[in-house]
């Protein structure tokens, strides 16, 4: 199997597998809430896990709350926005380019209320200007992604969200990390961010567990009522294991992130160039991206043909982001793709388990594909 698809979700490390399992067995399954000594054995976990991911993005453990996921992270970011400063300020600025999980609830509350503004890249670009001049007095939220999950184009949050917070310090700023998190340098002070989203599953960790970073003095009002777990916010029986195997897996990434991006920067080249090599492909993905996500393009071979042709020769790529599943993305348009090319995109996306040997057989299968499927010679 070759799997190119890590943008969609990862193989979990072995190192996190172990922690999950290890807390669900012997004397680690407790409840974090229960007094004797099982709660504290799991009430400890879950605090060194806390610990670590706080550690990697440069923040306290006090300012990380867990979720279940980046969509829940980024929901309680908007909604959460909306209910605080959001009773005074009714303009939301956001990004065209944002993953469902920012751009549904933006839109939800376009709908109670809320003027949604969406800054669009010009040129191909993201202009700190533009998404600066978006935001006015009014203005409750600013979200912007850090990397775009189907281009992997990085945009310029830090330096936006300073000068926004310069102008208009009661703004919050919100940035959903996700596909950065663990792969670039995504530090909480130096992004300026008073809210940022995370994922366990696009770390190497399993499905089901994520964090949203408040930057402290930040009150974002509870979605969630109960037992008071994660001090109050997220109310709950803590996911121990998963919390665990997130913890795990950032700990282990956190000791070689330089090296990865190295090798998958590498690869990201490679492909590049043995894409704009060969006829009728094209390599869509902007400069200066993340080479973690790639985007191409075969002329003439619809993405969802393609890649179950590629999936028959053990494959595994993406026509795009895994949750648009199939709808027509604008996204590598917006990003300088020619539009002829939309309805022919494919998503490259490495890990740092990735091989040269993986682009060969990537490149063989694509030859072959043109060679079968558009009887090319
Ligand atoms: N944000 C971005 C940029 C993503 O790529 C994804 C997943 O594809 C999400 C949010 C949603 O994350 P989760 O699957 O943890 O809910």
């Amino acid at each position: 199997m070759i799997y190119l698809d890590n943008a969609a979700t990862t193989k979990p490390l072995p190192s996190a597998v172990d922690a999950a399992v290890n807390a669900m067995t012997e004397e680690h399954f407790g409840n974090p809430s229960s007094l004797h000594k099982l709660g504290l054995t799991a009430s400890q976990t879950v605090s060194v896990a806390r610990k670590t991911i706080a550690s990697a993005l440069g923040c306290t453990a006090e300012e990380i709350f867990f979720t279940s996921g980046a969509t829940e992270a980024d929901n309680t970011a908007v909604f959460g926005a909306a209910m605080s400063v959001g009773k005074r300020k009714k303009r939301i600025v956001t990004t065209s380019v944002e993953h469902p999980a920012v751009a549904e609830p933006c839109r939800q509350l376009s709908q109670r209320g809320f003027e949604v503004v969406n800054v669009s890249p010009r040129d191909g670009a993201f202009q700190v200007e533009d998404i600066v001049a978006a935001v006015n007095e009014d203005t409750c939220l600013v979200s912007c992604m850090l990397v775009n999950n189907e281009v992997g184009a990085v945009l310029p949050v830090a330096e936006a969200f300073l000068k926004i917070k310069r102008m208009y310090p009661d703004t919050l700023t919100h940035c959903d990390a996700v596909q950065a998190f663990m792969k670039l340098p995504v530090l909480s002070k130096k992004l300026n961010a008073d809210m940022i989203s995370l994922s366990g599953h696009k770390v190497h960790a399993p499905k089901g567990i994520g964090a949203l970073y408040i930057k402290k003095g930040v009150h974002i009002p509870s979605l969630m009522f109960g037992g008071g777990q994660e001090r109050g916010f997220r109310s709950g029986t803590e996911s121990v294991p998963l919390m665990a195997a997130f913890g795990a897996a950032v700990s282990e990434l956190s000791e070689n992130m330089d090296k990865r991006y190295v090798h998958v920067k590498a690869l990201s080249d490679l492909l590049k160039d043995r894409v704009n090599a060969a006829e009728g492909l094209v390599y869509n993905s902007p400069e200066n991206g993340s080479p973690y996500v790639n985007s191409i393009a075969a002329e003439g071979l619809r993405s969802e043909v393609l890649l179950h042709f590629l999936e028959q020769q053990g494959i595994y790529v993406s026509s795009g982001s895994a949750c648009s599943k199939g709808k027509k993305s604008s996204i590598p348009a917006q990003f300088g793709a020619p539009e002829r090319l939309t309805d022919f995109t494919l998503r490259i996306s490495f890990s740092s388990d990735n091989t040269e040997a993986d682009i060969d057989e990537l490149m063989r299968a694509l030859k072959e594909a043109q060679h079968t499927l558009l009887k090319v010679k």
